[in-house]
C-alpha cells in the first residue's frame, strides 16, 4: 500500500533505518535472535543413572510426551547410550516414533495399552502394550496372538488399569499368556508420609504375589520411597529431566529469551495490555521476545521473574502471546537475553510461581524455541 504524500517517504526512511525489506515489511533481513532452549543430555543421563543405581532392580526410562517436552529424538538415544533398555511412552504413536529413533532391541512399553486400531503399529514397531482392561486383553490376544504384553493394575488410584475384581476374574487366563510385566502406579508418591503409599503397596502385593512375573510400581517418587517399592523394574520420568520430587537432580533445561527493545517509562505511565502495571518511579522496561504461545503461562505475570545473571527482573504487567515486559532498572547493562530457566531458577521455581508442577512447565515448552543439545 502506498501512503499519501510525505507518509510514504517517511515509511521508506524508517524501512531503511531498520533495514526492512520493502516487500515484507515486518521481517528484518537480519533475523532477530531467537529464544534459545538448551537441553543438557549429560545431565539427563546422570539423573537416570542416579535413579537407576538407587533402584534395587532394573530402571526403565519414561519418555512420554516427547520426552517431557525436551525432544524424544535426542533424549531417547542419550538414555539408551547410558544403558536404559526399557522405555515407557503413553501412546502407540509415541512408541512408533521412539522405535524409529532407537531401532530394534530396546523394549518399548505403551502405558495406554492396546487401543482399537493400533494392532498393525504395535506389531510392526514391536511395541509392548500394558493392557488396562478385559476389553484390551481380548483385543490384544485376538489381533496379535503371542505378541508380548504387560498388564497394568489399579491399586487404588482409580485412573488406569484393571481393578482387583476384574484382575481376579482374568488373572489365570492372563498369566497363561505369559505377560512381560505387571505394573501399577502410585497416586501420592511425592508425599512420603501419605498413608496411600503403604495402602497401594499392600494392594499391589496382594494382586501380584506368587505370579512369578516381573513387577513395577515406582515412578520417580516411588523410587525415593525406598526399596520396598522398587520390585524388578522402576519407571523414572520427571527426576531424569531435573524435576521434583528428585531434589538432587541436576538441572537439565536452560531457557534464554532475547531482549527486543528497552525503554524508560516515567511515573504514571502504564505498560502492556489493560494498563495492568503503572510505574510509580522512573523504570527501565525491557521487552522480551516470548510469551504464552511459547508456554510461558499468563499466570506468571503476578509473581514471575526473569534473570540476568544473578539479578532478578520482575515481570511487569501482563504476559502477551509473544512478548513479556520486565523491569531492568537495576541492571547496569541490559544483556541480549534474560533467563526464564537457568542456574537461579529451575522448572519447579517457575511451576511454584504459577501454582503448578514442573511436569507441566516442561511439557508446555513451546515449539518456537531454537533447541540446542549439549553433553551428547
Ligand atoms: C508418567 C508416568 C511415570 C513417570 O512418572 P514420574 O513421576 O515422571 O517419574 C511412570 N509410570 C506411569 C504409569 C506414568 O504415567
Amino acid at each position: 500500500m502506498t501512503l499519501p504524500g510525505s507518509g510514504q517517504a517517511q515509511l521508506d526512511r524508517r524501512r531503511s533505518a531498520f533495514d526492512l525489506d520493502p516487500g515484507t515489511a515486518s521481517y528484518s533481513k537480519h533475523p532477530m535472535a531467537q529464544a534459545q532452549l538448551s537441553i543438557d543430555l549429560a545431565a539427563i543421563r546422570a539423573n537416570w543413572r542416579a535413579l537407576a543405581d538407587f533402584s534395587t532392580g532394573e530402571a526403565a526410562a519414561v519418555v512420554k510426551a516427547n520426552g517431557y517436552g525436551l525432544g524424544i529424538g535426542r533424549v531417547g538415544p542419550a538414555l539408551a547410550a547410558e544403558g536404559a533398555r526399557r522405555f515407557f511412552v503413553a501412546m502407540t504413536d509415541e512408541g512408533v516414533t521412539l522405535r524409529r529413533v532407537l531401532g530394534p532391541g530396546p523394549e518399548i512399553n505403551i502405558l495406554g495399552g492396546h487401543m482399537a486400531g493400533d494392532a498393525d503399529q504395535i506389531r510392526d514397531a514391536d511395541l509392548t502394550p500394558m493392557l488396562n482392561s478385559i476389553d484390551q486383553m481380548l483385543r490384544h490376544v485376538e489381533a496379535l496372538p503371542g505378541h508380548p504384553f504387560g498388564v497394568q493394575l489399579d491399586s487404588g488410584m482409580n485412573r488406569l488399569g484393571m481393578e482387583p475384581a476384574e484382575w481376579a476374574a482374568l488373572r489365570d487366563i492372563a498369566l497363561a499368556q505369559s505377560p512381560r510385566l505387571l505394573m501399577s502406579h502410585l497416586a501420592c508418591a511425592d508425599e512420603p508420609d501419605h498413608g496411600m503409599n503403604a495402602f497401594q503397596l499392600r494392594t499391589f502385593r496382594e494382586m501380584t504375589d506368587g505370579t512369578g512375573v516381573p513387577r513395577s510400581l515406582a515412578a520417580t517418587g516411588g523410587i525415593l520411597l525406598g526399596p520396598d517399592y522398587h520390585f524388578e523394574l522402576t519407571r523414572p520420568g520427571i527426576g531424569m529431566y531435573g524435576g521434583m520430587p528428585f531434589a538432587d537432580a541436576l538441572p537439565v533445561a536452560t531457557l534464554a529469551l532475547p531482549v527486543i527493545q528497552t525503554r524508560d517509562v516515567s511515573p504514571g505511565e502504564a505498560v502492556g495490555y489493560g494498563n495492568a502495571w503503572v510505574a510509580r518511579v522512573p523504570t527501565r522496561v525491557a521487552t522480551i521476545s516470548a510469551g504464552y504461545a511459547d508456554g510461558i503461562h499468563r499466570a506468571l505475570a503476578a509473581k514471575g521473574y526473569l534473570w540476568a545473571g544473578n539479578s532478578r527482573c520482575k515481570i511487569l504487567g501482563r504476559v502477551s502471546m509473544d512478548l513479556i515486559t520486565v523491569d531492568v532498572t537495576a541492571l547496569e547493562q541490559v544483556p541480549d537475553a534474560l533467563h526464564l530457566l537457568g542456574p537461579k531458577q529451575g522448572v519447579d521455581a517457575v511451576a511454584d510461581a504459577i501454582g503448578t508442577i514442573g511436569y507441566e512447565v516442561l511439557t508446555g515448552l513451546g515449539s518456537r524455541y531454537a533447541r540446542t543439545y549439549t553433553g551428547a
